[in-house]
This record gives C-alpha cells, structure tokens and sequence, in this order.
C-alpha cells in the first residue's frame, strides 16, 4: 500500500461510516457523524478523503441532489429510488439488464449504468395527503 493509500484512523471512520449508513450521506452528514471522536478533523479533510476513495472506486458521488453531492459505498452496482421531497435516497438492489446500441453512442464507453427512479418516498406521500385534506378542512 503506497503513501496516498494508507489507512489512517480517520479515513478508516469515514468508510466505515459510509458503509453502514444507508442512507448516502453528504460529506456534511459525515462530518457531523464522526467530528466528536475526531476532533481535530475538518470538514475539508472528509471531502478529500472521499474523493481520494473515489479515485480508489470504492465510493461513488450521486449526483442527484443539487444542493449537496451525496455517497455511496457499497459495492455492487445498484439503482436508487430518489424522493424529490425529502432527497431520501433508497437502493434498488435489482441488476436491469440496460444497453445502448452502438449506434447511440458515438464511441464512447460506458463503465457504470445506474438508473435514478424519481418520486415521493411514502412518508412524504402521506405528509403531501395531510396536507391536502387539511386544506380541504379548512376550506
Ligand atoms: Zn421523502
Ligand atoms: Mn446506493
């Protein structure tokens, strides 16, 4: 294992964190989850710490949240269901079986196919129905 890879306490945290939190956290949440056992850890060191795992192929950045990029760790590939309320963001373990044809892409080369179904989670959904009956109440 060579200098840029070498496992320090608080990397190991940080994937460790990562992959036993399902719920992609942001470098934020991150932060926020392990700064009372590493006090002298910045904010900027969990971002350069998960593009360094990036560059590794061991997390994956989700971009489907605008305002923050959030992480992935676990290995296999997956899909995500997306709640565009809450930005609550689910696995679907299923493999789909998606190509493009030759044709289709002019060259270039795909290395990893992941599908983001958008929606409303059932907590929003509900929230969304109270909401609507009570302004049906209130008339
Ligand atoms: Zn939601
Ligand atoms: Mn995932």
């Amino acid at each position: 294992m060579n200098k840029k890879t070498r496992r320090t306490p608080q990397k190991l945290a940080i994937f460790e964190f990562l992959s036993n939190n399902k719920n992609h956290p942001s470098a934020e949440d991150i932060y926020r989850a392990l700064s009372a056992r590493f006090p002298t850890m910045s904010l900027s060191t969990v971002y350069n710490v998960l593009k360094a795992f990036q560059r590794e192929g061991l997390v994956t950045e989700l971009i489907v949240d605008p305002e923050k990029s959030r992480y992935d760790a676990a290995p296999q590939p997956h899909h995500h269901l997306v709640c565009l309320a809450c930005r609550k963001i689910a696995d679907v373990e299923r493999d789909f079986k998606i190509d493009l044809e030759p044709s289709e892409t002019n060259g270039f080369e795909i290395v990893r196919r992941q599908i983001d179904f958008l929606g409303y989670c059932s907590a929003c959904r509900s929230d969304k129905k109270n909401i609507h009956n009570r302004r049906l109440q209130n008339g």
